[in-house]
């Protein structure tokens, strides 16, 4: 080893899911939107001034902010934006989890957490969820740097309800709770309504998922001024993460879509309340995902071998080789036609 490579910041890098260049595959491994964005996301695009490209942005990302803000009646000092709400959760970790004690988040969990909570050297602990995929509350109710779960929960999909989430955020008033909500518009229930209630909760939620624009970026928090002032200022001395112009003008135009969202939504929801009845038909295990995802397993067939077969005939999911979750596979719900296909593939494999 080099000398100079004891000083290198050395981490586990978070590794997303596969981006394959192929043609005509079958892709469920990533939890994207089967749909496009709304039609009023391309009009937006051909109203795009070139000119304008010369300026720099508006670091306030005012457009955006004030789309969201309208969408959920909030206030715009409520609202706060970044590339993806994977950039928004790095500039919470850097901005609220600076205490020596660990922060908590599940065992079971995204795994982007971990390895910012590496990367910035946050203390942590992983809470071990009950066998049956579940948050316990009661495990929230000690001492610590800040508090992050996504609900519903992924890779599991599993909704933690209201009560219980409330319940965290009312016992630790002294840290900062996230709640991170990428997929909560797929029927799970939102924090929301309590950031007018709770000054130490941000609620996390993306474009990515539900509104058909992960190739975008765009994600945002929601939370008391005060906590969406200390992220501006963190996120104004990192320039790098300042959103571009024309991302702005097309998140304000998709967000601007209620009634396109809200049916695109109710088109997954009913393709995954399908696709559950199909698996659970061919004998699959699963909770009941409120997100555009199912996390599934087989008693008799393992996922790894599943999930090579599956790849094997152009359907990619995502497969994850770790402790408690190594037979399962994580799928994520494409148009009807895609889960019509996944379907009959399980239905003829090894007869
Ligand atoms: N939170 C969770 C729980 C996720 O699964 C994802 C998607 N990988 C994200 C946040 C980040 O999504 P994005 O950065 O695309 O907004």
């Amino acid at each position: 080893m080099k000398k100079w490579e004891e000083n290198v910041r050395k981490v586990v890098p978070y590794v997303p899911g596969e981006q394959p260049k192929v043609q005509n595959l079958i892709k469920l491994n990533t939890n994207e939107n089967p749909y496009p964005p709304s039609p009023k996301v391309a009009e937006a695009l051909k109203a795009i001034d070139v000119d304008c490209m010369r300026l720099y942005p508006d670091p306030a990302a005012s457009v955006l902010v004030k789309g969201i803000a309208d969408f959920y009646q909030l206030q715009e000092d409520q609202v706060f934006v970044g590339v993806g709400s994977d950039d928004v959760l790095a500039m919470i970790f850097m901005t609220f989890f600076n205490s020596k004690k660990p922060i908590l988040f599940p065992d079971i969990t995204y795994s982007f957490y971990d390895v910012w909570a590496d990367m910035l050297r946050i203390p942590y602990e992983t809470v071990p969820l009950t066998d049956d995929f579940t948050i316990r509350k009661e495990d929230y109710f000690r001492e610590n740097g800040g508090i992050i779960f996504p609900n519903p929960n992924a890779p599991t999909g599993v909704e933690l309800g209201m009560q219980d989430v409330e319940a965290i955020i009312k016992a630790n008033p002294d840290v900062i709770v996230v709640v991170d909500e990428a997929y909560v518009d797929f029927g799970a229930a939102s924090a929301l309504p309590l950031i007018e209630k709770y000054d130490n909760l941000l609620v996390v939620q993306t474009f990515s998922k539900s509104r058909g624009m992960a190739g975008m970026r765009i994600g945002y928090a929601m939370g008391n001024p005060v906590l969406i002032k200390y992220l501006n200022d963190v996120k104004y001395s990192f320039n790098s993460y300042t959103m571009d112009q024309t991302t702005l003008a097309l998140g304000a135009a998709a967000i601007s879509d209620r009634a396109y969202f809200e049916e695109t939504v109710h088109k997954v929801v009913e393709t995954r309340e399908w696709t559950k009845k199909e698996l659970a038909k061919l004998g699959f295990v699963f909770g009941d995902s409120k997100a555009n995802f199912i996390f599934a397993s087989h008693p008799e067939i393992p996922a790894a071998e599943l999930f090579a077969a599956l790849r094997e005939a152009n359907i990619i999911v995502r497969y994850f080789n770790k402790p408690r979750i190594d037979n399962y596979l994580r799928i994520t719900i494409g148009t009807q036609e895609d889960m019509e296909m996944l379907i009959k593939f399980l239905k003829n494999y090894k007869k």
